[in-house]
């Protein structure tokens, strides 16, 4: 069932966002080669901790293995989504992706931004940033009277159009009291087609996008998702809501982006 937010619940959720999107942005201000993923991990939980809210990924139940053991996702390179942490330094020329989630006052946030590693190629570059524009198209086509399709047919065909892969193994979601609420939110679709968007909706749109084939393996710790071809993938997150007719993005790149243009 679709639990539509009061306009309370919806700045509850900004709350929870913006928190999540901090701790991104203290991730960008760290984030180089030598860093480990491990050490982006315990900056993020550190970080959720201090500011009176709960890392939402750590311990989350995983049907086929253990429990996810870390507070961020980080998917290196042909890594796709649920990455686990470890002690592997980044080296120059790597993406990572990094999901995060926090439960801050009972609501969650949820976003991720693919991050580069130092200078990274211009094949690499495109792909981040055509993942990164579809994002944006999906949230523009987000509007009260549309549907869910017409989400999922923004990334596609944008995405589709520049020869990459879209995923369908994993898709987008409600999201408020709990992490994941109906209802899926995919990254394909036919305009006109699904679930007819309302305002107090909110939803995390996720493309993730691979530069060759969608096709998927999984890692043997059962969480880490692989391109089959090992090719890059890439994944960019916002947590929206739709309120008064249009897409309020709750989540927010502003200050990740202050600090990649410093760094140029
Ligand atoms: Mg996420
Ligand atoms: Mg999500």
């Amino acid at each position: 069932m679709i639990y539509l937010k009061t306009e309370d619940e919806i700045e509850l959720l900004r709350q929870a966002n913006l928190l999540v999107s901090a701790t991104l942005a203290e991730i960008a201000k760290v984030i180089r080669p030598g860093v480990t993923t491990n050490q982006l991990d315990t900056l993020a939980e550190t970080f959720i901790r201090d500011h009176g809210a709960e890392p939402i990924f750590k311990g989350f139940p995983n049907p086929y293995g253990s429990d996810f053991p870390a507070s961020i996702c980080a998917s290196v390179n042909e890594v796709v989504v649920h990455g686990i942490p470890n002690d592997v330094p980044l080296k120059e020329g790597d993406i990572v992706s990094v999901d995060c989630g926090a439960k801050l006052n009972g609501f969650c946030g949820d976003s991720c931004y693919t991050f580069a590693v130092g200078e990274i190629s211009e094949e690499a570059k495109r792909l981040l940033s055509v993942t990164k524009d579809a994002l944006y198209k999906a949230i523009a086509v987000a509007n009260a009277g549309g549907r869910l399709g017409d989400i999922g047919h923004a990334v596609q065909s944008h995405c589709e159009a520049q020869g990459y892969g879209v995923v369908r193994e994993f898709v987008g979601h409600g999201i408020g009291h709990e992490m994941h609420e109906d209802p899926q939110v995919p990254n394909y679709g036919k305009e006109g087609s699904g679930v007819q968007l309302k305002n107090g909706m909110c939803i995390a749109i996720e493309p993730m996008i691979t530069q060759g084939s969608r096709e998927l393996r999984m890692l043997p710790d059962r969480w880490g998702v692989v391109t089959r071809d090992r090719k890059l993938a890439a994944h960019f997150e916002h947590t929206i809501a739709i309120h008064n007719g249009k897409a309020d993005i709750l989540s927010s790149f502003d200050t990740i982006e202050e600090i990649e243009r410093q760094r140029h």
